[in-house]
C-alpha cells in the first residue's frame, strides 16, 4: 500500500472501544444483525455463527464502537480487509500496486 497509509493507533482508544465492541455483540440489536447470515461486504450467506464484528473505519485508524460503525462479516471479507478504510480499498482496487507484466510477442 502507498506511503501515506498512517497506521498509528492511540493504545487506549483501541482498548476503549475493542471493550465497547464486546458488550455491542452482546445486545440485540447485533444479533438482529447476523440473524440473516448475510455478510455486509460480499452478502454471501454464511449463517450468524460465521459472522465476526467489522468496523467500517478500523479501530486502528481511529473508528469507534458504535451501530452505524460495526457490520457483520465473513471470516474471508474480515482476512482481506486488515486495517483499510472502505475508501483505501476502493483505492488498492483501482491502482494496484503491480499488475502483470504485459509481454507482446511478434
Ligand atoms: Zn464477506
Amino acid at each position: 500500500m502507498a506511503d501515506w497509509l498512517d497506521l498509528n493507533p492511540d493504545p487506549a482508544h483501541v482498548k476503549r472501544e475493542r471493550e465497547k465492541a464486546r458488550a455491542l455483540r452482546k445486545t440485540d440489536w447485533w444479533r438482529a444483525q447476523i440473524a440473516a447470515g448475510v455478510c455486509h461486504y460480499c452478502h454471501k450467506k454464511v449463517g450468524a455463527a460465521n459472522l465476526t464484528l467489522d468496523h467500517v473505519v478500523p479501530v486502528a485508524r481511529g473508528g469507534k464502537s458504535t451501530r452505524g460503525n460495526c457490520v457483520p462479516c465473513c471470516a474471508a471479507c474480515n482476512a482481506s480487509k486488515k486495517a483499510y478504510t472502505p475508501a483505501e480499498q476502493i483505492l488498492d482496487q483501482l491502482f494496484p500496486a503491480q499488475s502483470p507484466s504485459f509481454e507482446a510477442h511478434g
